[in-house]
């Protein structure tokens, strides 16, 4: 069974010899005199011929099916110089001698070789079969890209002195923002593990601990509504180090993507990235992770509304409200017809905003519905409008949904326009966000997470101006997603409980699910701070693919469950007594 040599391997160099190799039959080809056999092992492919004159191999080969496993030793020739295909292994093919079926398959539900586009067979029943999926090169590229960048991530890492530290994954409660899931304890009755949504308090305590540089390829879990791109057991690099500010996590971050990508793509990226702060990137582009690969930037009209005869805008705007507007210059905006313009507005609303009002530039004046009501915004209006045909779209709000929803609708413009998929890695840091955000209960809630470090001369409005506050914190946006974030952590026991007081936890709350935590930082804790990248959506970007169930194994679907293995299921009766649970009807 062993083999001499991988078949993808081969080429005309190896021509008179006799190898032995091992791999599932991709396609089998009988021209009635000939049999052709196309062999696949995890390098790729290599033609197989069996020849008549070989009765016993014939024999064998007659039998031979699709995905049957088979042992072929033979002696490899040149293909006549029409039949070629490449200078490698395509360029050659190998007489077979003695010819083993090791496995026979039965028919796969759908076709490995090649011949049929994949995303012509339903995701969920290539996911139930997963482990074929896996056998098309196009499914396990992405698996062995993963291992590239995580071993790249080993290497740069350990180079620079950082260590793999395991943490546990039945523990408690890390507040990431999302919803936990729980795994009850059988031998604690009604008492529950959490699983990490991230190990942040561990690396902290790491910190405290003394390794200063620590790592984890680390699986992390979050119960949240799946989106299409959101698993519910994922996977982050974390990171975190001890004496450093901003810079250096930037910077950290910034060599650790360049030996990457230079690995990965032969290329790295200018450095320093860009970098945005929260405000000007809401205001700019209308999202947290803008895509600045194009332009179609936000403006701000909210004064040349103010006074306005439109009083839907005026009225509001004298309510608190902000008019973002989004110029689109004509050459873009002539396929733009009112039926996209409806479309654009739908999407609006799904973000929030009450509509979406537009205006055309013609002549000196403006087509569209609310033209009529304009006259002292005209010349304002003309400046954002310079030339005939260009268009504008408004939203009025306050200031986050003005911003998001004309935002949403700047990306799904520039999806029909062409624009987001151009080849290439565009980076970007957002940074100065505000440590807190309003929650719907008209509470405040943590932005990051609430071991966020302020900024050092905000500390001081921690208690009267909470909103004003901005975080040492950052994110990683590649191209449009938000790959990564992290931030300078709170080091100070004093700060922290601040911190937890503006978050409305009391004493007895925050011991009662930190405790343990406040407890390690009165020990002497060192100034640190880390960063999390997901790393499935920055290989699925990588990759160039367009979901990160491609980027793993064996992946949830968009309804969280697994085909394969038929993840969740129900329980036994006596499992639950075990676990001293009851099902609620
Ligand atoms: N724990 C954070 C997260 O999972 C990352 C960090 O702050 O390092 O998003």
């Amino acid at each position: 069974m062993k083999r001499s040599n991988w078949c993808a391997e081969l080429s005309p160099a190896d021509a008179g010899n006799r190898v032995r190799l091992s791999g599932w039959v991709n396609r089998r080809r009988d021209l009635g005199g000939l049999i052709f056999i196309d062999l696949r092992d995890r390098t790729g492919l290599v033609q197989v011929v069996i020849e008549p004159d070989n009765a016993d191999a014939f024999a064998t080969a007659e039998r031979v099916r699709s995905e049957f496993v088979l042992h072929v030793s033979g002696t490899v020739r040149e293909r006549p110089a029409e039949q070629r295909k490449g200078s490698g292994a395509g360029a050659v093919e190998v007489v077979a001698e003695e010819l083993t079926i090791l496995s026979e398959a039965r028919t796969p539900p759908f076709l490995l070789d090649g011949s049929i586009d994949a995303s012509a067979v339903s995701e969920e029943l290539r996911l139930r079969h997963r482990y074929l999926d896996l056998r098309r090169p196009a499914a396990a590229a992405p698996i062995r890209l993963r291992h590239q960048v995580t071993k790249a991530i080993w290497d740069h890492l350990d180079s620079r002195g950082f260590i793999q530290v395991e943490t546990p994954l039945l523990t408690r409660s890390t507040p990431e923002g999302a919803r936990d899931f729980v795994v009850p304890s059988r031998l604690s009755p009604g008492e529950f593990y959490a699983l990490p949504q991230s190990p942040q308090l561990f690396k902290q305590m790491l910190m405290i601990g003394g390794f200063e540089r620590y790592f984890q390829i680390a699986r992390c879990f979050r119960d949240e509504d799946l989106r299409a791109d959101r698993q519910p057991d994922f996977t982050q690099l974390d990171i975190e180090v001890s004496f450093v500010d901003q810079e250096d996590i930037i910077s950290l971050n910034e060599e650790l993507i360049s030996f990457i990508l230079e690995r990965t793509h032969g290329e790295a990226p200018a450095t320093p990235f860009p970098r945005l702060s929260y405000a000007d990137a809401l205001n700019r582009y209308g999202s947290d992770k803008p895509d600045i690969r194009f332009g179609l930037e936000l403006k701000d009209a909210t004064a040349l509304f103010r006074e306005s005869g439109f009083q839907a805008f005026s009225k509001a705007i004298k309510a608190g409200a902000v008019t973002k507007v989004l110029p689109v210059p004509a050459e873009d905006a002539a396929g733009v017809s009112r039926k996209v313009i409806s479309e654009l507005e739908t999407h609006a609303k799904q973000h929030g905003a009450g509509g979406l009002a537009w205006l055309r530039r013609s002549g000196d004046g403006f087509s569209g519905p609310i033209a009529k009501f304009l006259d002292n915004e005209l010349a304002g209006l003309r400046e954002l409008a310079p030339d005939e045909g260009d268009l504008l779209l408004f939203v009025t709000a306050d200031w986050t949904t003005a911003c998001t929803a004309l935002g949403a609708v700047r990306l799904l413009l520039a999806d029909q326009l062409g624009l987001r998929s151009g080849p290439g890695f565009s980076f970007l840091w957002v940074v100065d966000f505000p440590l807190f955000e309003q929650d719907e209960e008209g509470g405040l809630s943590y932005m990051h997470h609430p071991f966020t470090m302020p900024v050092t001369e905000d500390v001081h409005l921690l208690t009267d101006d909470p909103l004003a506050v901005r975080a040492q914190a950052y994110d990683l946006v590649l191209n449009g997603n938000e790959i990564g974030g992290g931030s300078i952590r709170i080091h100070d026991p004093e700060i922290q409980k601040q911190v937890f007081e503006v978050l409305g936890f009391s004493d007895s709350e925050a011991r009662e699910r930190f405790g343990f935590f406040l407890d390690a930082l009165e020990y002497g804790t060192p100034p640190h701070g880390g960063v999390a990248w997901g790393l499935d959506r920055f290989i699925m970007l990588l990759a160039g693919t367009d979901s990160i169930r491609d980027t793993i194994a064996f992946p949830k679907n968009q309804s969280g469950d697994d085909p394969l293995t038929g993840a969740p299921a129900g329980l036994e009766p006596e499992q639950l007594a075990e676990l001293a649970l009851r099902v609620a009807e």
